[in-house]
């Protein structure tokens, strides 16, 4: 009777510790798997329980996992005599969801790239180190195929990160639903992708790759706006090229400078570390960060005359950029433009530019030449810049150039953008008192109707246009059409390019009001455009 009081007493006591604890208690008799003690907190985890129950388990700790309802217990079992004596198992059971999904989570950020949902970098390398182990072993091929987009910068500088993200996600998503690529897209770096080719797939890169340009071949839509984007891919082979991960990564990124060196939307495959332009454009990148950081004069623009057909008169000039390296020598506009473009630098050297062409027309329009006009090349990513309009006019004022001798010359890259934005900047830019001229018209995507709406002084005919122009009927016809469009919408017209005195005769002929070409004269520096075009008479 004592001794029954006595284990009552216990088991109260130990009840109350029990029923105290944040974990779910369960006493099973050893022999029968009797109930003996069960605390609040085990009823509400009803279904392990039911798995403790019934379970025949030999583990002292294990996981359980409510699959319906995601819940993720640790069970543990410790086998002690039970206060009436008989042997028991006491079963204390924590919810460990969180600290699973945390886990979860972590593998996930480790493995993901957040804004797009691909797997990242990091999973990238470890995916490709084992498909490389795997091709050896097998002695399979296999490849990456490394793709930068080629006019990201301009959407997301000019247009704002937010339309840079949506284009990035809609990217992504038109990757992952290439065949064959499910599963194997990595988002690596900002505007960065890449598909991984296993060997079992390698039979289809073709197939992959030509997905990848019917994807890349349709505009985006952003935010209600179509916009084109091309991407530039590299392409490098496993074990042929190498068997090391990061260098194969590595190729594949060289493979793609050398595509978008071979003109927008290309695929290049890895062809040996000679025949790659990288270290070059290296050499020239840090150079040219270099030159801007420190030595921004190593820049010099030079100045070509554009002459009026009928009096031959040199009328106004076209500012183009040169440097003038001292690690690399003397280099034109085409060599580094575009990279200049692609790293975000234009801006600081396009400045520059304009600074330098403002000085100079106003030094000429007060010495020599009043109603000389310069014209500048303002780069698409310079205008959408978001204080294009500002800065301008700042350069402008602080130069006290008249903004009437300014012409500025925008490209028809233009039109890929949103047209809304464009037309509020160059309508601001027309406000300042300069000119717009529209450059290289007709390589471009140009519509009538865009160019309808643009508040255009000036429509620069682009070289290949007149090239053939003595013989070709065709190219005729077309000057021709220009001449009329022009005409009827109130707008002068440059044709550049003009070699050939026969050119220039048929140009005039067709109506044609000025003309820039080597016939009249080279790019050269302001002294000799001084000295060979505003003072010929003295
Ligand atoms: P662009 O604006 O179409 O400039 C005309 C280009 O045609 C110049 O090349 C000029 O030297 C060349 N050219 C003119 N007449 C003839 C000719 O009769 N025959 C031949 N074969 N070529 C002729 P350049 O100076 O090499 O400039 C190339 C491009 O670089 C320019 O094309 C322009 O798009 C860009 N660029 C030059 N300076 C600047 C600048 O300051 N800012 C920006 N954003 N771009 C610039
Ligand atoms: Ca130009
Ligand atoms: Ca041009």
């Amino acid at each position: 009777m004592e001794d029954n009081m006595m284990e009552n007493n216990v088991q109260e006591l130990i009840g109350q510790i029990l029923e105290s604890i944040e974990a779910g208690v369960i006493v099973l008799s050893g022999e029968d798997r009797r109930v003996l003690y069960e605390n609040e907190i085990i009823k509400e985890f009803d279904k392990v329980r039911e798995a403790i129950i019934n379970s025949c388990e030999d583990e002292l700790i294990y996981e359980f996992c409510d699959e319906e309802f995601e819940l993720w217990y640790e069970v543990r079992d410790i086998k002690v005599p039970w206060v009436n004596g008989e042997q028991s198992d006491v079963y204390t059971v924590v919810d460990i969801t969180n600290s699973k999904l945390q886990k979860k989570r972590a593998q996930y950020q480790e493995n993901s790239d957040f804004l797009t949902g691909l797997y990242n970098r990091n999973r990238c390398e470890k995916d490709l180190q084992n498909e490389i182990d795997k091709a050896v072993e097998s002695g399979q091929k296999g490849a990456i195929l490394f793709m930068d987009l080629d006019d990201f910068k301009h959407i997301n500088e000019g247009l704002g990160h937010q339309y840079g993200d949506v284009l990035l996600q809609a990217i992504a998503e038109g990757l992952r639903n290439i065949r064959n690529a499910d599963g194997r897209c990595y988002r690596i770096g900002g505007d960065e992708f890449v598909i991984l080719v296993p060997c079992e797939k390698y039979g289809d890169i073709e197939d992959i790759i030509s997905d990848i340009k019917a994807l890349f071949n349709e505009p985006w839509d952003l935010m209600g706006a179509q916009h084109f984007c091309s991407v530039s891919t590299g392409v490098a082979v496993y074990p042929d090229n190498s068997i090391d991960m990061h260098d194969i990564i590595k190729m594949a990124g060289l493979a793609m400078y050398d595509a978008r060196q071979s003109g927008k939307n290309q695929v290049s495959y890895y062809k040996g570390s000679s025949n790659h332009n990288f270290k070059k454009n290296y050499d020239i990148e840090n150079n040219m960060r270099h030159a801007i950081a420190t030595e921004i004069d190593e820049f010099v623009v030079f100045y070509q005359p554009v002459v009026d057909t009928f009096t031959k008169e040199c009328t106004s000039c076209e500012a183009l950029v040169r440097w003038n390296s001292k690690a690399l020598g003397f280099m034109g506009p085409g060599e580094f433009i575009p990279l200049a473009e692609y790293l975000g630098l234009i801006t600081e050297i396009g400045d520059f530019v304009l600074e330098e062409a403002c000085k100079q027309c106003r030094k000429w329009n007060d010495e020599v030449a009043p109603n000389l006009c310069v014209h500048i090349n303002l780069s698409v990513l310079q205008l959408l810049q978001k204080n294009a309009v500002e800065n301008v006019r700042s350069i402008m004022e602080r130069t006290g150039v008249n903004p009437k001798n300014i012409v500025l010359e925008i490209t028809e890259s233009f039109a890929i953008n949103d047209m809304e934005r464009v037309l509020n900047i160059v309508a601001g830019l027309k406000e300042l008192g300069a000119g717009i001229a529209l450059d290289d018209f007709g390589t471009g995507y140009s519509s009538l109707n865009y160019i309808k709406q643009l508040p255009l002084n000036i429509i620069k005919v682009d070289k290949t246009f007149i090239d053939d122009i003595v013989e070709d009927e065709y190219a005729q016809a077309f000057i021709k059409l220009i001449v009329e469009l022009s005409k009827t919408i109130g707008t002068k017209i440059v044709v550049e390019g003009v070699e050939w005195q026969q050119q220039y005769d048929v140009l005039k002929s067709l109506g044609v009001n000025y003309i820039q070409g080597f016939l009249f004269g080279k790019p050269v520096n302001p002294g000799e455009f001084e000295r060979m075009h505003l003072r010929k008479g003295d």
